[in-house]
């Protein structure tokens, strides 16, 4: 099956190998026919800068939002069992898969502002946001080294204020008004454990060792995003193939030219380059 505009041979040759990440068949090269080293990986000089940039306020911010998200999570999916209805089971099913092509859409909007827009030197967001984005870019499999808070810290913040609201509206709403929004309910709860999740699927799909089983199910069935699938991001310059979560909305969005004509709009309009600091950072070689 043909998944994008780029050939399978393009996107191996031009994506890191990530089978071998210490790039062992590339080093070889080194040693027998040219001088060439790894483009990517931890010996890159702008990836270990902007991975010194992870302080411990950074992480401390994480794990409150890990502790808080999780706690939420548990909360609502308690409220929902106690108060879903056998016949509002296939309204309640609908909106979920909604609610999952949201946050798919959501993170390769995300996904895409923070590659393609703004610089590290930003204040607060450059060295919190969006340093992770450069760091993955030059350095892949870094996100295989990190542990579950900096993982996901991140995406579980952004899924506190719609649990936190769930929870709300659980406890001040009349028994026959939950029932009512019981489809709109699914959806914004699928939605936001989707958004939790995905930089935790984004790293299954980096990882090519020790997966458990029900994880590459989901990947083969691609229910999450598949590890072949994302690996067309990760193809310099890293223009398409933004949706991290399920990557269902990659290939129409691919063929629409959605991100590159919204980059064209902002480009006219603001005068900024898209993807400047982003090759800033690919630049600075050892
Ligand atoms: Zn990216
Ligand atoms: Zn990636």
């Amino acid at each position: 099956m043909k998944m994008s505009l780029k050939s399978y041979q393009e996107i191996m040759k031009n994506s890191m190998l990530e089978e071998d990440p210490n790039g062992n068949s590339e080093l070889e090269q080194t040693f027998t026919s040219t001088k060439k080293s790894p483009r990517w990986g931890p010996q890159h000089k702008g990836a270990q800068e902007l991975a010194k940039l992870y302080g411990p306020g950074k992480r401390l911010q994480e794990i409150i939002c890990v502790y808080t998200c999780i706690t939420l999570m548990i909360i609502d999916l308690i409220l929902i069992l106690k108060h879903i209805h056998f016949e509002r089971l296939s309204v309640a099913c609908m909106s979920a898969i909604c609610g999952i092509i949201t946050a798919d859409f959501g993170s390769g909007l995300v996904h895409w502002a923070a590659d393609t827009w703004g610089s590290v030197e930003l204040p607060v967001i450059g060295k919190n946001f969006l340093r992770p984005f450069r760091e993955h870019h030059l350095d892949p499999t870094s996100i295989t080294r990190h542990d579950f808070i900096e993982t996901n810290g991140d995406n579980f913040m952004v899924s506190i204020p719609i649990l936190g609201f769930l929870a709300y509206s659980f406890n001040t709403k009349s028994p026959q008004d939950i029932q009512q929004d019981f489809g709109w309910i699914s959806y914004l709860f699928l939605c936001s454990i989707f958004v939790a999740m995905t930089n935790q699927i984004h790293k299954w799909s980096h990882t090519y060792w020790g997966l458990p089983r029900w994880v590459l199910f989901l990947q083969q069935y691609h229910i999450v995003l598949p590890r072949k699938h994302h690996r067309i991001h990760h193809v310099a310059p890293h223009e398409t193939y933004f949706c991290i979560t399920t990557g269902w909305l990659n290939w129409p969005l691919e063929k629409i030219r959605f991100w590159p004509t919204l980059e064209a709009v902002i480009e006219y309009s603001t005068g900024c380059k898209a993807r400047d600091d982003d090759l800033k950072w690919a630049k600075k070689m050892t």
